[in-house]
């Protein structure tokens, strides 16, 4: 088994809820502490995309994204 796709570290999140508005289908905020929590470790599509975009907006870089470098595999 590979590493999931994607990982979001709550202990660096400052809950800013970028990832949340950003990819709404991959990530949410938790209602407790505002930190995120990932809803979907392996995004497909659009919401790989909208995921991406996610970790570059995430102000707390709080969002790994680990994608396999094309020609690697
Ligand atoms: S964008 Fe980053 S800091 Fe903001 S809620 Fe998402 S993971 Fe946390």
């Amino acid at each position: 088994m590979s590493a999931p796709l994607l990982s979001a570290d709550r202990g660096r999140c400052i809950g800013a809820g970028m990832c949340a508005m950003t990819a709404p289908e991959v990530f949410d905020q938790d209602p407790d502490d505002g930190l995120v929590l990932l809803l979907a470790p392996e995004p497909t599509g659009a919401d790989r995309a909208a995921a991406r975009m996610a970790a570059g907006l995430c102000p707390s870089g709080a969002i790994t994204l680990h994608e396999p470098e094309p020609g690697l595999s």
